[in-house]
């Protein structure tokens, strides 16, 4: 069944109310927590991002202490803002002087109001609370709760919760804006209300649950503090490309060695090595990737060591290379260029081949033929040629 719509023509506005006004210094630091930088940035200026950045909101204003103005001047510069509110002596207080700012202005037809502590909320945790905000309908985003609760008294176990049915509710919480903004009124005389859903339940309107996240967790403690600005230095993973390239001529033979496969064919390819051009291509690409030189460099064809060496031995030490780096090998993609042998029948093994000395599933191995329509050195049957693209994640911190 339909619920009544917000508003039946245009997406609803939407506003938000960041609650930043808590004195909260148990994380550390001296500071309200809001105002604490993880990474690069202030915890306040992250969850401005995060709702000022959303294309569902469109009005965002935060609700401050009045001592914080410098503070907050700071968290938000760049953000065209309106004004901050004045908070309260409470949360509670902080959220109806937000909502009143609203109802000064054009005021919205929905409302989500978010804890500033909660700087990491996903944008689908943002739109699943909208998609659930109605006209006769609040939402929360919640989380189930997972470990056994029990009820204790000092350190004296006297029980155990049932945990069915009981939830972890997070922000932001949405409501349509008239009845929570009366619900806000209403309650002004009570304290004890610790969330804004718990003010709707009082004044008798509906929430509902939505799916919370892990990651939208409420910055408390100075551990909160630590674990995360550790994850934030962590250096993240970024991809590189390397492009390889090689001929190799024909010489009088038997067979010759195409990505690691041996192929009978009335002709050897001639190399120092045993002339494997799709794993030298495919080599030099990988080192490309790294910025880590050619295969010469790393192989010098002066050196006897390397005289009729099976190629493999060039592909292992690039992977190698790249994972002294710190690096994984994403994928790669060959093509080999010829007239003949025909690749279609080998391509399977080759690709598995090539795997294998690389140590990644075949499905990041990519492996293409092509002629040369009988144009050019492979087109006359002189030589084999081979390309390959290799990309790599490698630690943005990498040497
Ligand atoms: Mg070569």
């Amino acid at each position: 069944m339909a619920e009544p719509a917000l508003n039946a023509t245009d997406a609803p506005r939407v506003a938000a109310v960041i609650v930043a006004a808590g004195r909260g210094i148990r994380a550390g630091g001296g500071l309200p927590k809001q105002y604490r930088t993880i990474g690069d940035r202030m915890v306040l200026s992250r969850t401005v991002v995060a709702f000022a950045r959303h294309p569902r909101i469109d009005d965002v204003r935060v609700v401050i202490h009045p001592d914080d103005r410098v503070l907050y001047e700071a968290a938000v510069a760049g953000f065209d803002l309106p004004e901050p509110v004045p908070g309260g002596a409470t949360r509670q207080e902080s959220v109806r002087a937000g909502l009143e700012a609203l109802a000064a202005g054009t005021a919205p037809e929905a409302v989500l109001i978010h804890d500033a502590a909660r700087c990491f909320v996903p944008a689908a945790v943002i739109d699943r609370v909208i998609d659930a905000v109605d006209a006769t309908h609040g939402a929360i985003p919640a989380l189930p709760v997972s470990d056994t609760l029990k009820r204790a008294d000092g350190e004296r176990v006297r029980g155990t919760v049932a945990r069915a049915g009981l939830y972890r509710a997070q922000t932001p919480q949405g409501f349509p804006f008239a009845p929570i903004l009366a619900a806000h009124r209403a309650a002004a005389a009570r304290a004890g209300l610790t969330d804004d859903a718990a003010v709707a339940e009082a004044a008798g309107l509906a929430v509902r649950l939505v799916a919370g996240a892990e990651e939208n967790l409420k910055l408390t403690t100075e551990a909160d503090f630590a674990r995360l600005t550790r994850r934030m230095d962590a250096p993240r993973l970024e991809p590189r490309t390397g492009f390889g390239f090689d001929v190799h001529r024909f010489a009088p033979g038997d067979h010759l060695w195409l990505c690691g496969v041996r192929i009978a064919h009335p002709a050897t390819l001639k190399g120092h090595s045993d002339a494997d051009v799709a794993l030298h291509a495919l080599t030099d690409a990988l080192l490309g990737a790294i910025a880590d030189e050619d295969i010469g460099a790393h192989f010098p064809p002066s050196d006897p060591e390397w005289r009729g060496a099976p190629s493999h031995r060039f592909l292992t030490h690039a992977a190698r290379r790249v994972r002294e780096k710190g690096g994984e090998i994403a994928h790669c993609d060959i093509t080999i260029l010829c007239e003949a042998p025909r690749i279609g029948p080998h391509r399977a093994a080759m690709r598995a081949r090539v795997a294998g000395i690389l140590g990644i599933p075949n499905t990041r191995v990519s492996l293409k033929a092509t002629t040369t329509e009988g144009l050019g050195f492979t087109g006359r049957g002189e030589g084999i040629a081979a390309q390959a693209v290799a990309t790599v994640l490698l630690p943005s911190d990498a040497p």
